[in-house]
């Protein structure tokens, strides 16, 4: 087994890692809603994908919260 011949200092271990950590993702609007989105994915928001609507989002909500919902994208046609 190839073992190292010398420790590496903490300042060289450090200076190796200093490019590993996560990236903010790019988010883009929603040409629909305006929620920030991922580019190139359907809106979770409002189900649109390029001003065509893709998915029935408000299927799966409670009654209350599908209101809500409703009632913003209502606002943001007008
Ligand atoms: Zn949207």
């Amino acid at each position: 087994m190839a073992v190292p011949k010398q420790k590496h200092t903490k300042s060289r271990r450090n200076k190796r890692r200093m490019h590993i950590f996560l990236k903010e993702p790019t988010l883009t609007k929603c040409s629909q809603c305006g929620h920030l989105v991922l580019p190139h994915r359907v809106c979770s928001y409002c189900g649109y994908y390029k001003g065509k609507k893709v998915l029935e989002v408000l299927e799966k909500l409670d009654k209350k919260e599908k209101k809500k919902r409703e009632k913003e994208i209502r606002e943001k046609e007008t």
